[in-house]
């Protein structure tokens, strides 16, 4: 199947609207500096155990499943995702040098797996944590 399958499914706010369901508070499109300067907007944020949440794209954010380099316009479309990929894996790796859980969800994965994965982080990140 091809063809543009964007503008309909917002796997970003299926996600938000679970966790809600779950009883959780967390802050959206929340922007976050890390101390290498970068800056990045994160779907979702739980402050305070510092886990950021991104969902991904599978074609914009190279998913190995589904993000394949279009064959038309390889020249543009190759650098361009490789670009992004190489961007989110250094501001993965800043965010975490920063104390941060990065979590990251191809909008492929089904939502109770992502709900799963976040829940189980965020319990180990607030048991193993500081506190407060
Ligand atoms: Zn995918």
């Amino acid at each position: 199947m091809k063809g543009n399958r964007r503008a309909d499914t917002k796997p970003e706010l299926a996600l938000r609207s679970a966790l809600h369901a779950q009883g959780l508070r967390f802050r959206k499109d929340f922007l976050l500096r890390t101390s290498a300067g970068s800056r990045v907007k994160a779907d979702v944020v739980f402050t305070r155990a510092r886990v950021a949440i991104f969902v991904d794209g599978c074609f914009w954010h190279g998913c190995p499943d589904h993000g394949n380099t279009p064959k038309a316009n390889t020249a543009y479309w190759g650098p361009k995702l490789s670009r992004n990929k190489e961007r989110d894996k250094r501001i993965t790796n800043e965010l975490q040098a920063d104390g941060w859980s990065v979590i990251r969800i191809w909008e492929h994965v089904p939502l109770p797996r992502a709900i799963e994965l976040i829940m189980k982080t965020k319990a180990s990140k607030s048991a193993g944590g500081r506190g407060g």
